[in-house]
């Protein structure tokens, strides 16, 4: 699928993904995980290195962004989320 920035964690057991089609590049979640996100020169948010923090860090990261262009999945490929 186009339009998207994935990689898998293999501390957290979870798939972090970035939708560029939402992501405008407001770089709340660098500001929340800079070692975990990093902005491309298009202007769109990339995962870096999603090991570099624990799974609750990812999890607010995630909950930063204003979009809600990032989203966390289990191995299952379950959507994890801060609530659950
Ligand atoms: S916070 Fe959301 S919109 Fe902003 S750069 Fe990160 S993923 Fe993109």
């Amino acid at each position: 699928m186009e339009g998207q920035h994935q990689k898998f964690s293999e501390r957290n057991g979870v798939l972090v993904q970035i939708d560029h089609d939402l992501c405008a590049g407001f770089a709340d979640c660098v500001a929340a995980a800079p070692e975990v996100f990093g902005i491309n020169d298009e202007n769109l948010a990339i995962v870096v290195d999603p090991d570099a923090v624990d799974l609750d860090t990812l999890l607010m990261a995630a909950e930063s962004c204003p979009v809600s262009a990032i989203l966390i999945f289990d191995e299952e490929g379950e959507q994890v989320t801060f609530d659950t």
